[in-house]
């Protein structure tokens, strides 16, 4: 697992994401929606920002002797329907505002899926890429030890995101577990299976996009055998997105990562890609297609575009120059406000991503059932299940987008913010 790591890391780039602030661009998605919906404007006070941030500064001993101080934060957004829920993200562009921007979005995906969470994100200001196995291992328990006040298994559980995977979540959930004095599997999501992770959690995200991208296929009439597909990003989305998108018959034609793109008209081969950034870290050198550059990538005459990258990528930059049919946002917020009204005034199907991604969060809170039953499913029955419930949540969003003339992502909000306003009212004011 650990040598995994090292070779499979990708290369981050150190910007901060471009654009406008995710948290701004989070809250002008709930304005809309709370004013469609016309919630209670004491209610919208609360949910249009978030319940509790915890900003650590730690030090960690460094291999060449130092100690170093690292910035990490953990924002719980809203905890109205349960527990909150919510990757780790570990990048060098961290910041408070971004991770105050996917705890909503978080919020908003497990009510959308009906999942009983709240949301909640982390993040380290850190390129993981730069640091060696043991200062990684040593910056995660100092986090989760600093984190121990708000994590644990019915309050708060963190699973993978940008950066991080399962190995980082074994070191949390036995960083955690040593304070306890036993082990505590459901304190994170995404672990390795032999310490109680879930089949089929690390493909999951990527699966729930393919499932999402197959339905809206069908919803247009298209067919998989004449669909070609552009992926942004080659990590854990993108690349399980690419395969298994591949498997159903797609022609996927382009990919990219940080040091750019691939493109091939004929189709790229998913799998000798993925061996190919085993071995090199990148898919920068893959010799069976034409370098193009990432903002071609956007602009390809494609069927379905996948970015599986970062937040700000589709912008008033570059939104009228796309000619996907499809877009499935694998990633966490890639396109801003302004870029969404070109895209629907040019008729393209926007599968949003608090409905695109959810597939991640929904097998993890398969993972958290079954630590907390210490009864374990299969790969089939998770994968029937998550089938089952990213199919029904594509038509609740489709059949609330043509009940109520608007588009796929104000659908989907409509939704999620009905369904925790109600939870809110429900509960009310304490005292
Ligand atoms: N980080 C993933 C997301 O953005 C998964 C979160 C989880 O499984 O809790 O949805």
């Amino acid at each position: 697992m650990r040598v995994q790591i090292a070779q499979r890391g990708q290369v981050y780039s150190k910007a901060a994401s471009k654009g406008p602030n995710p948290f701004e661009t989070a809250q002008r998605q709930y304005d809309i929606a709370a004013q469609f919906l016309s919630i209670d404007p004491s209610v919208s006070t609360i949910l249009r920002d978030v319940q509790r941030i915890l900003t650590v500064n730690f030090p960690v001993h460094m291999d060449d002797g130092s100690i170093r101080l690292f910035t990490g934060y953990r924002v719980q957004h809203n905890l109205h329907r349960g527990p909150t829920k919510g990757g780790i993200r570990y990048h060098p562009g961290v910041t408070l505002d971004e991770v105050k921007a996917l705890a909503m979005w978080m919020t908003w995906k497990c009510a959308i899926f009906n999942l009983p969470f709240g949301g909640a994100k982390g993040g380290v200001v850190v390129d993981p890429k730069r640091l060696s196995q043991i200062e990684l291992e040593h910056l995660t328990r100092r986090f989760t030890s600093e984190l121990s006040i708000l994590i644990g298994p019915e309050s708060d559980i963190p699973a993978p995101d940008m950066g991080t995977n399962a190995q980082t979540m074994a070191w949390m959930m036995d960083t955690y577990s040593m304070h306890k004095g036993y082990s505590v599997p459901a304190v994170v999501t995404g672990k390795p299976l032999s310490i109680g992770g879930s089949q089929g959690r690390d493909e999951a995200t990527g699966r729930g996009v393919m499932i999402v991208t197959m339905e809206a296929l069908k919803h247009l009439g298209l067919a998989a055998d004449t669909t070609t597909v552009a992926v942004q990003g080659f990590g854990n989305v993108g690349s399980n997105s690419a395969r298994l998108l591949a498997e159903q018959g797609c022609k996927i034609v382009a990919v990219s990562d940080v040091s750019g793109a691939l493109y091939a008209p004929k189709g790229i081969n998913v799998a000798d890609l993925t061996r190919y950034t085993q071995e090199h870290g990148t898919i920068e050198g893959f010799p069976h297609a034409d370098r193009i550059t990432n903002d071609q990538l956007l602009t390809l005459p494609v069927t379905v575009l996948v970015p599986a990258a970062m937040e700000n990528q589709i912008t008033l930059e570059n939104a009228e120059d796309i000619q996907a049919r499809i877009i499935t946002e694998g990633a966490n917020g890639p396109t801003t406000p302004e870029a969404d009204d070109v895209l629907n005034e040019k008729g393209i199907f926007m599968i949003p991503d608090v409905l695109a991604n959810a597939g991640g969060v929904t097998v993890s809170y398969f993972e958290w059932v079954q630590d907390l039953q210490h009864f374990f499913w299969t790969e089939e029955e998770i994968n029937e299940r998550l089938h089952k419930i990213m199919r029904h949540s594509f038509h609740r969003v489709l059949a609330a987008r043509e009940m109520h003339s608007v588009d796929m992502r104000l659908a989907a909000y409509i939704l999620a913010v009905q369904t925790v306003a109600d939870a809110s009212n429900a509960r009310s004011i304490y005292p």
